[in-house]
Parts: C-alpha cells; sequence; structure tokens
C-alpha cells in the first residue's frame, strides 16, 4: 500500500534539494511512513507536512527529517541517541540508515507514545531498535557515549548532558529556540573534551522539550 505516493515524495525531496545522500534516500524509499500514522489521517501521510500524533505531540514533516538527518553524517555503524520518539518512524529511518543491531536507542518521556513508537517499530520489522522511557534532557548514560544524537523537540539551549555523552567527533542535531514557532536548527560536533563547534541549519518548528537536565528554566 502507498507505495506509489512514497515513490513520488521522496522523488519530489529529492527534486526539491531536500534529499541528496544515497543511504537517506534508501531509508526513506524503504520505511513505509504510514506505518507510523494513526490511522484516521493515514491518507496524508506521504503529503510534506507534519502530522498529529496524539498527546499533543507531532511527527515532523518529511522534508523537515530529510533536513534533520542529511545534516548529521549518519553512516553505518554509528550508535545513535534519539530524544523523542513519538510515532518512531524517525528512528526507524536511523535503524535503517545505521543498520546496524541494538545500537540505536530512542527515549520517550510519555509512555503511551513509546508504546505507539514500539509496536509501529516493530510491526515495520524494526523490533530491535530499543525504545526507553524516560526524560531524554538527561541524555541516556547507561549506553553512552553516542556517536549520534537526535533531538526531536525544541529547547531554549543545547541540553548539556547531551553534549557531555557525545564521543569526541561525536555530532548533535537539535532544535534551538524560546520561541514556539522560530526556532534554529543547529548540528554541533564535540571537537574535543570541552570544545564544541555549533553551525546552524535553518528555520524549523518543534514541539517542545519538556525536562527537567540541562538548562535553568526547563519544564
Ligand atoms: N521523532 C518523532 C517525533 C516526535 S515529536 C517521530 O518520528 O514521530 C517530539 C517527541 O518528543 C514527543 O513525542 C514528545 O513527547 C517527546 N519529548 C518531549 N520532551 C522529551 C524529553 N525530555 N524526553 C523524551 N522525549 C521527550
Amino acid at each position: 500500500m502507498y507505495e506509489r505516493e512514497r515513490e513520488e515524495l521522496v522523488e519530489r525531496l529529492v527534486r526539491w534539494g531536500y534529499l541528496s545522500k544515497r543511504d537517506i534516500i534508501d531509508a526513506f524509499k524503504k520505511v513505509p511512513r504510514h506505518e507510523f500514522i494513526p490511522e484516521n489521517i493515514r491518507d496524508y501521510s506521504y503529503a510534506d507536512q507534519p502530522l498529529s500524533i496524539g498527546h499533543g505531540q507531532t511527527i515532523s514533516a518529511p522534508s523537515m527529517i530529510a533536513i534533520m538527518l542529511e545534516s548529521l553524517d549518519l553512516k553505518a555503524g554509528q550508535k545513535v541517541l534519539e530524544v523523542g520518539t513519538g510515532s518512531g518512524y524517525n528512528a526507524a529511518l536511523i535503524a535503517e540508515v545505521v543498520g546496524q543491531m541494538r545500537r540505536v536507542f530512542s527515549i520517550e518521556r510519555i509512555d503511551e507514545l513509546a508504546e505507539f513508537g514500539r509496536a509501529n517499530l516493530k510491526r515495520t520489522g524494526y523490533g530491535w531498535v530499543k525504545v526507553v522511557v524516560g526524560d531524554g534532557t538527561c541524555g541516556y548514560e547507561k549506553e553512552a557515549p553516542w556517536d549520534r544524537i537526535l533531538v526531536t523537540a525544541c529547547a531554549p539551549e543545547l541540553p548539556k548532558p547531551l553534549v557531555q555523552q557525545l564521543k569526541i567527533g561525536g555530532k548533535i542535531g537539535a532544535p534551538v529556540g524560546q520561541h514556539y514557532m522560530f526556532q534554529t536548527w543547529l548540528v554541533a560536533e564535540r571537537r574535543g573534551k570541552k570544545e564544541l563547534k555549533i553551525e546552524e541549519r535553518g528555520g524549523c518548528s518543534f514541539v517542545p522539550l519538556v525536562g527537567k537536565c540541562g538548562w535553568k528554566t526547563g519544564g
């Protein structure tokens, strides 16, 4: 089902310049986005728009997810943490690119969404992705350090524990900003123990990251 819609979406994302890396294009072609979308709005799965997944949360538009994944230089074999599992779609794409068993972890603060994400991942063949319930602003120390961390909800600044859990040479991508609509997609590389190279990669809009670690005013 929806194969043609998915193929057309990928073609558009390539044509518009959102997708260019071979392995990420292949992942978008392979992962069935509609399996991660609530049934009543499934027909919108391959439109380039964010969709509601319940509990006031959203799955990002495909073009935004393309920007996120392309900006992080994901490669096979990396150990990756996603903060904000939601539907599990993003985690499935990461799993497809990284390709190695037991090296993709995703943390979600809302129980029901973790369950939703887990079920979707399992049904689509990515049941090996480990979904953890918890506060991702504190990272996931137990499995650190990480090659890549991908944050899919917005904070006023990069949560410090996440930066500290990066390997030297590791990268984190996260939306950062104070305003609900106007945020910036940041990619930061940990160059040394205390050295971080931060790049801004354009505007974005995400739901808030709600947690207790990392910045003084956090939820
Ligand atoms: N990546 C998801 C999109 C998730 S929307 C997908 O592919 O569908 C952002 C998610 O981050 C929401 O599910 C929200 O509950 C979660 N979230 C917000 N703050 C969090 C925190 N501190 N720790 C873990 N998850 C968090």
